[in-house]
């Protein structure tokens, strides 16, 4: 069992073990009973009927809380530091599906703050540009405007300060040295951050005036953060968040978590232009063999391929065609080339239609966005 991996909200390294991660994390598996339940609310989507969302934090409570009325929020965002690639745009699908499935308002919070405060190369308005850009994907995916919320903590900070400093007053330096792993070198604001991420959790309570619950789908790498806020938040009178966790999408070169900093060359981004998006699906790591008489033979192993990996989070939906395209790979039918331009033409289909979206979403930005 591989220990060594590493998981917090600002660094993954190492082959993650999604098992090992929910006992170091304290969290729940989303079982086969609580699946059942979710599929009374409509058809499962396939990232929860494959385990991609696959753990959580009192989600039972949070569907407890709906069936007697008392409708949760939704809450996730993005740190605006550069383009965003099909990575970050899987939870946000599936925040979409559950907005759509519940009827549910979401806040979506870019923390152009954070991302100021953590990279030396970026200057704020650089994170406020991308805070902007980065909005036109959100709105792409087609969320309601009169459900959902987009803010940039800047331009945010005025309605939250007073609730942000009670939740920093709350956390002592010894919990986010322990949570983030952080020391002497790092700046008064990274440290500080964490009290600013808390409080999205509780802006539908301070604006309903009760207490509201709040459901966060993220990738399992943000937890900390909200571990964080789950301690402190009924000392504020809140309740604790509750939290749905994804496994990270890998990258075009294989297991390692789908990020900019793998590369441009393995990461697809939603502004690439078809020859590019062409290129980098063509490149993919494989599953293959080194000659196609000796695929033919042995088959591909898909449980290793960038490729299978892709079809899975997010480009085949369809169960039964997974399986075929594992099957068919198992057994030498189809051929890397093959395979590999059936996903090329799905990602491609996808990422014109969210270009168009995108670009008409430049219309809309106020729709959505909320300002002090
Ligand atoms: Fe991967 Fe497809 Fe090749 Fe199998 S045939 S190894 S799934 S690219």
């Amino acid at each position: 069992m591989n220990e060594e991996f590493v998981v917090t909200p600002y660094k993954v390294s190492g082959e993650v073990d999604y098992e090992v991660l929910i006992e170091r994390f304290g969290t729940k598996r989303i079982d086969e009973e609580l699946l059942a339940r979710l599929a009374k609310y409509g058809p499962l989507h396939s990232m929860l009927r494959r385990q991609i969302f696959y753990s959580h934090r009192d989600l039972e409570w949070i569907l407890d809380e709906y069936d007697k009325g008392n409708k949760f929020t939704l809450y996730t965002g993005r740190g605006p530091s550069g383009p965003i690639h099909l990575g970050h745009l899987m939870p946000w699908a599936f925040t979409k599906y559950l907005q759509d499935t519940f009827k549910v308002k979401l806040w979506f919070q870019l923390t152009d703050d954070e991302k100021f405060m953590f990279y030396d190369h970026l200057t704020l308005d650089e994170c406020k540009k991308w805070g902007y850009e980065n909005a036109l994907d959100v709105i792409a995916l087609g969320f309601d405007s009169k459900l959902t919320n987009i803010f940039l903590d800047t331009e945010y900070i005025k309605t939250m300060y007073p609730t942000v400093i009670k939740a920093a007053k709350k956390i002592n330096f010894s919990t986010i040295r322990a949570v983030f792993g952080f020391d002497n070198s790092n700046n008064v604001g990274s440290i500080f951050f964490t009290s600013i991420q808390t409080v999205p959790c509780f802006l539908e309570s301070m604006e309903q005036g009760k207490k509201v619950p709040c459901l966060i789908p993220c990738g399992i790498d943000q937890d900390p953060h909200f571990r964080i806020t789950r301690d402190i938040a009924e000392g504020m009178d809140y309740y604790k968040p509750a939290l749905i966790h994804a496994k990270l999408m890998p990258s075009l070169v294989g297991a390692e978590k789908m990020s900019t900093s793998t590369g441009n060359d393995t990461t697809i981004f939603t502004t690439d232009d078809k020859k590019t998006v062409k290129k980098k699906v063509m490149n993919a790591f494989t599953g293959g063999r080194v000659s196609v008489e000796e695929q033919k033979k042995l088959g591909g192993d898909p449980d290793i391929c960038s490729v299978h990996a892709y079809n899975t989070y997010f480009f085949e939906p369809d169960d039964k065609k997974l399986a075929q395209l594992y099957s068919d790979c198992r057994s030498g039918k189809i051929m890397c080339g093959e395979c590999k331009t059936l996903l090329f033409e799905k990602v491609w289909k996808f990422l014109e239609e969210h270009q168009r979206r995108r670009e008409k979403a430049k219309g809309v930005l106020d729709d959505f966005f909320v300002r002090d």
